[in-house]
């Protein structure tokens, strides 16, 4: 065989070929180890810029309209300045909106709550309230609140605006209750078993009260309609627990000597829902049926003032956008926990007495309870973005597509929510 003619070149040849595979080698590994966080970087420059972008529009558009507004009164040299810091002031804000949506469509706003012992029937509530935005809109704004002056005062309030800032922080996977707790202590002691349907009670009463204060006196005066019924109440009720939560039964108490009527009119933040341990499917069917209940009772008839028998029609008059249903799971006799199945629908309809409209409820959020009264545990299912959510204190799971809200076997409160207009 003939030597090749350059042996050196050869050499040089397998040299380079063998660096091209080190060099190769090494750069993969660099990839490898350093390819996500360079996406990151990247990500986030995008992120950034497109902030940026939609910041210039912004400031933009403002400027123009500054631009206009100057041009029209020249010589109104301090109206100008106010007006520049008022619109410095507005850049400020929605550049801390944008942000804060930045942040939400990044890093999602499902987290789980840290329940640092025995809190889970507080926890799975907050929860659901989570879900429930218009719950802590009107908190956003405190100066369009109606008691503006004293918004200072209100602690339970401040707790919640300051939970829901925290829960939608982004360093954070799951969130503190805080010193929200502090002011359940004395009705829920610490580091026991406490009902969660008592404890979403509690808080709605305290904050009805932090903000209607002062709105409860107006005279009496008769009203003739179930729309004038509820707008006295509702003016005189302004909080968000009212305007959310709160609906109102009507009683007809019809005297059977002399058929004289009174009516009485009660508001209620929750629907009881019987368990029928035998027959799981009347709970709901009796709430449903209930508006043409009539039974008779002895009452003292204002009329012929004595005791007498009298037929009794309750119904719903005022249907609140959020209706909360509570299934009753303490056998009244025994006092143990009824742990059967219940059943309830992921939708329902319903008709409002006066307007004859048909409002449709809609599944939002359910609160479990498993275990015994003495020894339980909550966790909360929550509709979020359309999708179901399985929040289980510190932890929270996305549910499949395919995830039946309705067949929850410990099923305890329900939040049902209706998308049609409920005035009456
Ligand atoms: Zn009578």
């Amino acid at each position: 065989m003939k030597p090749s003619q350059y042996p050196h070149l050869e050499l040089d040849i397998f040299t380079c070929f063998i660096g091209i595979i080190l060099a190769c080698i090494l750069a993969f590994y660099y990839l490898y180890k350093c390819l996500p966080s360079f996406t990151f970087v990247l990500r986030d420059k995008e992120t950034q810029d497109s902030l940026e972008k939609d910041l210039d529009k912004v400031i933009k558009e403002d400027s123009t309209k500054l631009i206009q507004k100057d041009s029209q009164r020249e010589f109104m040299t301090k109206e100008k300045i106010e007006d520049k810091t008022i619109l410095q002031e507005q850049i400020i804000k929605k550049k801390e909106a944008l942000k804060k949506d930045r942040r939400l469509k990044e890093f999602g706003s499902n987290k789980g709550i840290v329940n640092p012992g025995l809190d889970c029937f507080l926890v799975s509530a907050l929860q659901c309230f989570v879900s429930i935005p218009e719950f802590f809109s009107p908190y956003d704004e405190p100066e369009d609140m109606q008691c503006k002056e004293s918004v200072g005062e209100m602690s339970v309030l401040n707790e919640i605006i300051a939970f829901r800032e925290r829960y939608y922080q982004v360093s954070q996977d799951k969130v503190k209750v805080g010193s929200m707790r502090n002011y359940f202590d004395q009705e829920f002691p610490r580091y026991s078993q406490h009902d969660s349907c008592q404890y979403i009670m509690s808080l709605f009463e305290i904050l009805q009260t932090e903000i209607n204060k002062d709105k409860i006196s107006s005279p009496s005066k008769h009203l003739e309609t179930h729309s004038e019924v509820w707008n006295e109440y509702i003016k005189n009720h302004p909080s968000t627990i009212d305007q959310l939560f709160v609906g109102m039964y009507e009683t007809c108490f019809v005297c059977k000597k002399c058929e004289n009527s009174d009516i009485v009119y009660e508001e209620f933040k929750n629907i009881p829902l019987i368990c029928n341990e035998e027959n799981p499917n009347l709970g709901f069917e009796e709430f449903l049926t209930m508006p043409e209940n009539i039974e008779e009772s002895e009452f003292i008839c204002r009329n012929c003032q004595e005791v007498f028998i009298c037929e009794i029609f309750k119904q719903i008059i005022k249907f609140p956008k959020y209706l909360i249903m509570v299934f009753q799971r303490i056998n009244p006799i025994s006092q143990y926990k009824i742990n059967s199945n219940v059943f309830y629908p992921l939708s329902f309809s319903q008709r409002v007495p006066s307007t004859k409209e048909q409002l449709t409820y809609n599944l939002e959020s359910i609160i479990s309870h498993t275990g015994t009264l003495s020894s339980g545990h909550y966790t909360a299912t929550c509709k979020r973005d359309s999708k179901w959510v399985h929040f289980n204190d510190s932890s929270c799971n996305d549910l499949p597509a395919n995830f039946d809200p309705t067949s929850l076997p410990n099923a305890y409160i329900l939040f049902y929510k209706t998308e049609s207009n409920c005035d009456i």
